[in-house]
């Protein structure tokens, strides 16, 4: 019995997985072992890098990916919470020389590569057993052969990356690039090794071995799970983002064709205050329930019917920024840090306020715009682009002058489509450090009407009311700035501001004043 493993790392889906074709396609190959693997360095050893939406969100898609499985092959999903290369060792153990390829995806950051490079000497050393990750599954670029063609630059706007594009695929007469095929699921999966035995090979492990069921009931335990049916707005699983897929994209070539990501709102539909403007497809591509290729390709079916968007503004432009920052962060040293890192300019922020961060990630700032972005983010683990604008805006260098690294640890927590590389690339962006970002001095206004480039609801506003409850019944013309709000007016809506919502927690155009100062005497002591 020749076994293949097959670690699903970044791809949690039966559509478009290139580890899942080859070892189906592989005739050598009898039984595939499929397996998920909790690492502590990316989840932490008692699952503490995630927030508890980020973990349902997870469990949901193992146990889609699972169903699926057992349902077509009786193949369950084994999950292990430990080191990937314990894992492997305690596979290779338990399979001896029934043990014969290994399968994954390729992964960019850091952490991953170095787990990749210590499996693949594992499984060299001795056994020589074939071990494949594979590139270009995560992103539509494969990232490695991109960074060392000669003359490679780091790309840094939408005419670079476009510039990448045409050097790597050809462009069809329409004018279309030709991104590879996706491919379908295999249409015969191979079933599990036929004496596979969990006790046995769970003793082999040094870590946690779990079933979905077991791994939920954990979960339980732990109270990760004991969020609302209303804050899990986002679902996981393949079946749900291919869902979203066809109703947001496929079916809507009016909407892809239109798309122009700067019209868009921040505070979502207004029938819907959980309903995003945008597509909502980040979480399913991040966690690997959807193809980013799939999704490339149902934006090119549309665009092919008519007139369309363009690039940086249309569905496809939003795809290559998110190409061109995976780039980024896999050819820049210190990606993620604000010393030496070639796209980061290393301005003085401010000390770490505990209570200025304290009352911006519990939406307390006493800015109801800022507030329902941030209250939306906890409930749901999910935010419109431009809210994440306002929000990362008003952290750093608009009012509260904190660190960018401190915005994003807590969007890593919490954000559902969390990803290393565009986490990082955004807030790169968004607090004006970056070759990148929009110039530092060109501030959002955290109190918009309805002319702000935020695009928010200010005809009924009701995401403020929606997210901010304590505001429902304030008069439109007060609800982005009620302090100003004359006494009888907060009176009438059941809400005096200072005792049942906040008081601005500072002066919005005196800080911002002085943080644009402060800004600017940062980067010319940078440049003296
Ligand atoms: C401070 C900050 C932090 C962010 N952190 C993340 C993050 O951790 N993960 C993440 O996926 N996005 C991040 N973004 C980018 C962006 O906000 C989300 O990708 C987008 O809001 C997802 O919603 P959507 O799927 O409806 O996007 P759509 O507008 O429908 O776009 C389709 C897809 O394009 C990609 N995309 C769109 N905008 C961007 C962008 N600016 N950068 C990279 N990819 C993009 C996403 O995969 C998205 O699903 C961040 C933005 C900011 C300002």
């Amino acid at each position: 019995m020749k076994t293949a493993v097959l670690w699903f790392r970044k791809c949690l889906r039966l559509d478009d997985n290139p580890s899942l074709v080859q070892a189906c396609e592989d005739s050598n190959v009898d039984s595939i072992l499929p397996i998920f693997i909790l690492d502590p360095g990316i989840v932490g050893e008692g699952f503490e890098k995630y927030g508890k939406n980020r973990l349902r969100f997870l469990l949901e898609n193992l146990e889609d990916l699972d169903q699926q499985l057992q349902a077509k092959v009786s193949n369950p999903l084994h999950i292990f919470h430990g080191s990937p290369s314990n894992a492997v060792v305690g596979l290779q153990n338990y399979l001896k020389d029934r043990m014969y390829s290994f399968h994954s995806e390729y992964c960019s950051e850091p952490h991953g590569r170095s787990i990749s490079q210590s499996i693949q000497d594992t499984l060299s050393i001795d056994k020589d057993i074939p071990c494949h990750f594979h590139p270009a599954s995560h992103t539509i670029l494969d990232l490695e052969k991109t960074i060392s063609v000669d003359g490679f630059k780091n790309p840094k706007s939408m005419k670079d990356i476009q510039k990448i594009f045409s050097s790597t695929f050809s462009i069809d007469q329409d004018g279309f690039f030709q991104i590879p095929e996706i491919s379908p699921e295999p249409k015969v999966l191979k079933p599990p090794p036929s004496d596979f035995n969990f006790q046995s090979c769970a003793q082999l492990f040094k870590g946690d071995l779990h079933t979905c069921s077991s791994l939920r009931i954990k979960f339980s335990k732990l109270k990760f799970l004991d969020t609302t049916d209303e804050n899990c707005y986002f679902k996981g699983g393949e079946s749900i983002a291919r869902e979203r897929l066809k109703e947001k994209v496929s079916t809507r070539h009016d909407y892809v064709n239109t798309f122009k990501k700067p019209k868009t709102s921040s505070t979502n539909i207004p029938s819907n205050p959980r309903e995003p403007s945008t597509t909502g497809l980040s979480p399913y591509i991040t966690i690997g329930s959807l193809s980013v290729r799939r999704l490339w390709k149902e934006v090119e079916k549309a665009n092919r019917t008519g007139p369309h968007s363009t690039p940086p503004e249309s569905l496809h432009g939003q795809l290559l920024f998110r190409e061109m920052f995976y780039l980024l962060s896999r050819s820049v040293e210190n990606w993620d840090q604000d010393q030496n890192n070639s796209m980061c300019k290393e301005i003085k922020w401010g000390e770490h306020d505990d209570i200025k961060m304290t009352a911006w990630e519990d939406g307390k700032t006493g800015f109801p715009l800022i507030d329902a972005l941030m209250r939306q983010l906890k409930s749901t683990g999910w935010m419109h682009h431009l809210g994440r604008h306002a929000v990362s805006c008003f952290l750093t260098r608009g009012q509260l002058w904190q660190h960018w690294k401190s915005g994003r640890d807590i969007f890593d927590h919490k954000l559902l489509d969390s990803d290393w590389a565009l986490n990082n690339a955004n807030w790169l962006w968004l607090s004006g450090v970056a070759p990148f970002s929009m110039p530092y001095f060109r501030l959002y206004n955290p109190c918009p009407d309805g002319k702000s480039s935020l695009n928010v609801d200010a005809e009924t506003a009701g995401f403020i009311r929606h997210w901010v409850p304590e505001l429902e019944n304030f008069p439109v013309k007060y609800i982005y700035e009620p302090h100003l709000a004359p006494l009888g007016i907060q009176e009438s809506a059941g809400c005096i501001i200072g005792k049942d919502y906040p008081l601005p927690i500072v002066n919005r155009k005196e800080v911002a004043k002085e943080n644009l100062a402060s800004f600017k005497t940062s980067l010319a002591q940078l440049s003296a």
